[in-house]
């Protein structure tokens, strides 16, 4: 890493308190607090039970949300300090979203879908198209891009989430239970796309519950509480993660 390089996510002392205006038996400390810095290229799972703050922590990492104390720096960039229009600018060009019920528009197909947030971010019909089948390619699907959501299986729909996320060539992948909808079969895909766009590089953000997509994570967060209570290293940043990691590297 070269000095003096901004992590790609670096939160300080980030709080959040739901209700802080009612009474005080009705707010909630769903962030207490929390510091964190994740180098480009790691590959982070954020694990907890079911009211920890995991979606509250996701929604301010990928700026959907702020915090009620505290500074988040994407990339370098001081969020807290963006009107509504720049944040919506800095989440399209940094942040590529997955979310766990796919979140693909219906009755468009695969490459409609994907090339989406290019739209938005401006670029050009056969530059979005380029990047688009490229990315379509990348997640195993260019023989299906003509293809919508209804005429895909779940596993394939998550696999254009991924695509379109990746698309935009986005700093970080911030990923919410990506693999809560799927099989084991496609769980597997899913994570194995995963470990090559984390070998090529990319930072990926991910939720989960589940120990055995965690142990895919080059590091996991553990939250009990609005803490975060163990911060543990499986793989090197700076290296492919745990499972190509233990194949000799990358192929
Ligand atoms: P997780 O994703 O780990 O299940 P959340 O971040 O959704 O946890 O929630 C953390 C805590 O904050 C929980 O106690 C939850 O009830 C509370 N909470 C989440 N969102 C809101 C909200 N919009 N208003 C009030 N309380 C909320
Ligand atoms: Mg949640």
């Amino acid at each position: 890493m070269t000095p003096g390089t901004p992590a790609v996510l670096d939160i300080r002392g980030v709080t959040k308190i739901y209700g802080g205006h009612g009474p005080a038996e009705t707010t909630v400390h769903a962030l207490r607090g929390i510091t964190l810095r994740v180098e480009r290229g790691d590959y982070v799972a954020i694990m907890g039970r079911s009211g920890s703050g995991k979606s509250t922590l996701m929604n301010i990492l990928g700026c959907l949300d702020v915090p009620t104390a505290g500074r988040y720096l994407l990339d370098g960039t001081d969020v807290g300090s963006l009107q509504e229009h720049q944040l919506s600018i800095l989440r399209n060009r940094k942040i590529g979203f997955v979310f766990q019920s796919f979140n693909l528009i219906p009755r468009m197909s695969a490459l409609a879908n994907v090339e989406l947030p290019l739209a938005y971010g401006g670029a050009k019909p056969a530059e979005r198209r380029r990047r688009a089948l490229a990315a379509l390619e990348l997640v195993g699907l260019g023989d299906r891009v003509g293809h919508e959501p209804n005429e895909l299986s779940g596993g394939q729909q998550q696999r254009v989430a991924v695509a379109r996320a990746l698309a935009t060539s986005p700093s970080l992948l911030l990923a919410d239970e990506p693999t809560g909808n799927l099989d084991t079969r496609s769980t597997e895909d899913v994570l194995d796309i995963l470990d090559r766009v984390s070998a090529s590089g990319r930072t990926i953000a991910l939720i989960t519950h589940e120990d055995e997509v965690a142990a895919r994570a080059k590091r996991v967060l553990r939250l009990v509480d609005g803490d975060i209570v163990e911060d543990s290293r499986q793989a090197p940043v700076d290296g492919p993660p745990p499972r190509l990691l233990q194949a000799g590297g990358v192929q």
